[in-house]
């Protein structure tokens, strides 16, 4: 028995998985650059990009052949060994940040866990026990695990699993003073998103960014971007701290790094790593080289300036493309975000209406995803073509004609 072909479901979905999901009522079956099929065969212009992880489309053909040529060579071997492709990976992560060393775990969570956990352990070693505090903001987003939902900042992702890790303070995004109020000698570090993606595309003005380093330098405690879905060219440019002009001391990036495979990172300096020793923090999967591979692939055709320029032209056609439609549905009143991570805030008289501008989006054969409660994300291909760009907008046309 090779491949099982059972006939499956949506239906089978409510039988079978738990529901952490509310999945879509169509299944995607088949993918091709920014366009994907269900099992009908109906085709659908993808904007979502799998919440900005395929970066590069769907079944790119060198990350096919990346895989399929590590596949024959070897899949996993633990970090008892180390390995060519993730050596490779992370030369290639340092030479183009501002970091010397890379932790490669599984998920955005893992990598800001590890994070988190570093910035502690590198704050108590070297300062003093109480030092400790985390400072983060409302409305953030940082990961699923207990203590990446806690640092997070919207309390319903961690309410109601028991008592919550202590040490950990909130503070007003874009809102300086909120950060002055409770930072202090105690404070080990500041972690936020570049871009609030899940919060509803909010991007961090360049002055409270700068201020935060400030702070951060003051009071010793380390800046940490999460970069899990501004990195690796989904603005623009590779890491969206280049538009800032402002080095974290730890980043970590996950969604667009493998294209699909799933693979995080932790980047950080030299001056953090000073108090690492083997065994304080670890993963079995870290640095996987069937990830790592594809991952290099990924990076060697994002990080060119063919692919990044690229990605401004992509924008300017798209918010064109949105801009009629507006005139024609005074749809939204802002388009937010930093290059092809772009929120459309919907006015709010149609913001009761989103799932139902989503669903005929689907019937259309576009996908959209959402951020917050008022804004519809797109988070497409960074090598989607003008065309599907165009056709996609069309069908958004045709769904909102049929919705509004
Ligand atoms: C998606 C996301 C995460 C979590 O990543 P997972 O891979 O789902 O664990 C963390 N931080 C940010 C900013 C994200 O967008």
């Amino acid at each position: 028995m090779i491949l099982k072909n059972t006939l499956v479901t949506r239906n089978s979905f409510n039988n079978l998985i738990l529901p952490f999901y509310n999945p879509s009522y169509f299944i995607p079956v088949k993918g091709q650059g920014s366009r994907v099929w269900d099992q009908k065969g109906k085709e659908y212009i993808d904007f979502s990009g799998g919440i900005a992880v395929t970066s590069l489309g769907h079944c790119h053909p060198i990350l096919n052949q990346v895989l399929n040529y590590q596949s024959k060579k070897i899949w996993h071997t633990s970090n008892i060994f180390t390995n060519e492709p993730a050596l490779r990976l992370a030369e290639k992560l340092v030479l183009s940040s501002f970091a010397s060393y890379v932790f490669f775990a599984n998920s955005g969570a893992e990598a800001n866990e590890a994070a988190f956990k570093l910035s502690r352990y590198y704050a108590t070693k070297k300062y003093h026990l109480k030092k400790n505090k985390i400072i983060s903001f409302y409305n953030s987003f940082h990961g699923r695990t207990f203590f990446t939902v806690s640092v997070g900042g919207q309390s319903k992702y961690s309410d109601f699993f028991g008592p919550k890790p202590l040490g950990i303070q909130h503070a007003e995004f874009n809102k300086i003073e909120t950060v002055r109020n409770i930072i202090d000698q105690n404070t080990c570090a500041i972690v936020l998103e570049l871009i609030q993606g899940e919060g509803g595309i909010v991007p961090a003005s360049k002055s409270f960014v700068k201020e935060l380093r400030i702070l951060c330098d003051k009071y010793n405690a380390l800046l940490i971007f999460d970069e899990v879905q501004t990195g690796i060219g989904r603005t623009g440019k590779l890491f969206a701290y280049e538009h800032y002009e402002v080095k974290p001391d730890i980043l970590t990036i996950a969604k667009s790094l493998g294209g699909g495979f799933p693979i995080s990172a932790m980047l950080t300096t030299t001056k953090i790593k000073s108090v690492i020793t083997p065994g304080i923090h670890g993963t079995t999967y870290g640095g996987n080289p069937l990830a790592c591979a594809v991952a290099e692939a990924t990076i060697d055709i994002i990080n060119t300036k063919d692919v990044l320029s690229g990605i401004k032209k992509k924008l300017k056609r798209i918010i064109f493309e949105l801009n009629i439609i507006n005139k024609r549905f005074q749809l939204f009143t802002e388009i937010r975000g930093m290059g092809l991570l772009i929120g459309i805030v919907v006015e709010s008289k149609f913001i009761k209406k989103i799932n139902d501008i989503l669903h005929a989006s689907f019937l259309e054969g576009v996908i959209f995803l959402t951020a917050g409660n008022n804004v519809i994300r797109m988070a497409p291909s960074l090598i989607i073509t003008e065309s599907d760009i165009v056709e996609g907008m069309n069908r958004f046309y045709c769904a909102l004609k049929k919705t509004l």
